[in-house]
């Protein structure tokens, strides 16, 4: 038995055998199989060679019919030559046989090998043939991790899924009755691949580092996303613990969940609005499912996770209009695009968009608002979709930007907006003229300056995963920093506290929205500080709702008071969750 510790990034519990998918992007990494493996190992390289030359015949075809160029065809008959090599051939399989490693690592080394002889070889032709074995291996690897990919879609059993790194649409297209939780090696509590598992209630751990070293396909493995616990192979004791800890689990969900529908109101009678963030219309069952009022913020970027190319100004009407007929009379806020950062999609249209995957540093990069004001084609289309929508006669459409850094942004778009309403008017088409249009509070930049906000937004939202991010300098999806990833530093709390008493004295609505709204730690803190709207993840309503009705104003403002005069996150967890314990005696976090 192994116990692994990484971070918990979605509650529950799963317990099945691992099924191992690594990424062809990725570093292979050395994994070994057993003696009565070596034969199938063998015929899978064998398969991957086959349909490796396969394609390569169709792109030589492609490429001879349409006259590119004379000079590329014998390129392809080398990499034939190459891949049917009887040395490279001995090489991988000696290394499968003698070894005991996956045909995908046997690979790996065996092409670095040869490419360390063409190195030595001082020979330039040679030199520029080490292009060419990286397309070999590449292709290879993409033939014997697309068959584990198919192996994947028709499994006829329940599995756990170990990867290096599952990206967010990745996690959005997980079958869940067969996929029960997954383990990753990267990955941070505010990523989106962390923040679509937990809309998903699939219980995760990420940044483990070696986890997909560690298991191998077929081991037994506990996958606890409440505590960030990976056990591989457990023994029948730590089984029974589980089994008991499973069942402890579900009774306070379901103590929580019979309560969803009520209100939530203080004991001495605050209301406040608890809403839902969403990435997928089809998530707007679950909003009301768990007692939802709203959604709070409509991640509209996923448009791009399930569409084939670049979405048109109709496909995301229609995803807007499925979202409003989802949900009734009740309000949608709809965010801009937040592209970029952790969330690139195949779908992202011109060349343009892949060169930004290589930024130096995408967080601080070409992201959201950014990226759609240097698209303005693209920007427009989206915001005539979202204006057509406010005008469909049911919830209120409002529309908010990410990832404003200065005032002069927010004058940019909102003329871009109303450029469109005008020409929306000349062509007749309805729109809602009193649309709210407000900002993302998640750069410094702004919480600092919100009093110049004023008059230009009508609501502000704060985006507590970037604003730590941005506060703390901190990759919210970088494991090897994670520990410094704390919503709750003293930087960060005066920052929200900032905003939300900008909004109270001038009577902007503000909600939080970001992770810390939903993290029962900073529920009591939040509403203490005076905040009315909580945005959250459906499956964390029924919990942020039981902690606003146990509690009264002025206790929650006592609470807030206490937590701003500590000076380190240390102190403000331990202090945040010892109350939320006293308001919520059975919660299963600690
Ligand atoms: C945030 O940054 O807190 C937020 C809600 O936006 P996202 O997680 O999509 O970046
Ligand atoms: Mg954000």
């Amino acid at each position: 038995m192994e116990i692994l510790k990484g971070i918990p990034v979605s509650p529950g519990f799963a317990i099945a055998e691992a099924f191992l998918l690594d990424s062809d992007e990725s570093v292979i990494p050395r994994r070994f199989i057993t003696a009565e493996e070596v034969d199938g190992e063998i015929e899978r390289f064998h398969s991957a060679v086959e349909q490796a030359k396969e394609e390569i015949r169709e792109l030589q075809k492609r490429v001879a019919a349409e006259e590119v160029g004379s000079e590329t065809v014998p390129i392809f008959d080398a990499h034939i030559l190459i891949i049917s090599d009887q040395s490279l051939h001995q090489e991988v399989m000696g290394r499968i046989t003698r070894n005991r490693f996956t045909a995908e690592y046997a690979i790996s080394r065996s092409l670095r090998k040869f490419e360390k002889a063409f190195h030595r070889m001082d020979d330039s032709y040679l030199a520029q043939r080490i292009t060419d074995l990286h397309d070999i291996e590449r292709r290879l690897l993409q033939a014997l991790l697309g068959g584990r990919k198919a192996e994947l879609q028709h499994l006829n059993r329940k599995v756990v899924l170990i990867a290096h790194d599952l990206t967010p649409s990745q996690t959005a297209s997980i079958d869940k009755d067969k996929i029960l939780g997954f383990a990753t090696d990267v990955g941070g509590m505010t990523g989106h691949t962390a923040i679509v598992a937990r809309a998903r209630e699939l219980p995760a751990v990420v940044g483990l580092g070696t986890v997909s070293t560690d298991v191998s396909s077929g081991d037994l493995v506990i996958i606890d996303g409440n505590r960030g616990v990976v056990v591989v192979s457990p023994d029948e004791n730590t089984l029974q613990t589980y089994r008991r800890m499973i069942d402890d689990f579900h009774n306070f969900e379901n103590a929580l969940f019979s309560e969803k529908h009520l209100p939530a109101e203080t004991t001495d009678g605050t209301r406040v609005k608890v809403t839902a963030n969403i990435e997928f219309p089809r998530e707007i069952e679950a909003v009301l499912g768990f007692g939802g009022e709203e959604v709070g913020l409509y991640r509209t970027e996923f448009i791009y996770a399930e569409s084939e190319g670049e979405p048109d100004e109709e496909q995301h009407f229609q995803q807007y209009k499925c979202s409003l007929n989802n949900i009734g009379t009740r309000p949608i806020t709809i965010r801009t695009l937040d592209l970029g950062a952790d969330k690139f999609f195949a779908s992202m249209g011109d060349k343009g968009d892949t060169s930004q995957m290589h930024e130096r540093n995408p967080v601080l990069g070409c992201r959201a608002v950014r990226y759609c004001l240097q698209r303005p084609q693209l920007f427009r289309q989206q915001i005539r979709a979202i204006c057509r929508a406010s005008a469909l006669g049911q919830g209120q459409v409002s529309m908010m930007i990410p990832m404003i850094t200065c005032v002069d942004e927010v004058h940019r778009v909102r003329d871009m907006i109303a450029e469109v309403q005008e020409q929306l008017a000349e062509e007749g088409v309805d729109f809602d003229p009193d649309m709210p249009i407000g900002i993302m509070v998640e750069v410094p930049s702004v919480a600092l300056c919100i009093e110049a906000f004023v008059g230009i937004a009508d609501f502000f939202s704060i985006g507590t995963n970037d604003l730590t991010q941005y506060t703390l300098a901190v990759d919210r999806t970088n494991e090897h920093v994670a520990s410094l990833y704390r919503q709750g530093h003293p930087a960060v709390l005066q920052l929200v506290k900032k905003v939300i008493e900008c909004g109270l004295t001038h009577e902007i609505p503000v909600s939080v929205c970001g992770e810390m709204a939903g993290d029962p730690t900073y529920v009591l803190f939040l509403l203490g500080l005076g905040l009315r709207k909580f945005s959250v993840s459906p499956p964390l309503i029924p919990e942020v709702k039981k902690l606003i009705r146990s509690v009264t104003i002025s206790k929650a403002s006592e609470v807030a008071q206490k937590t701003m005069l500590l000076q380190t996150t240390r102190e403000v967890e331990g202090y945040l969750r010892s109350i939320t314990r006293e308001y919520l005696p059975d919660w299963p976090f600690s």
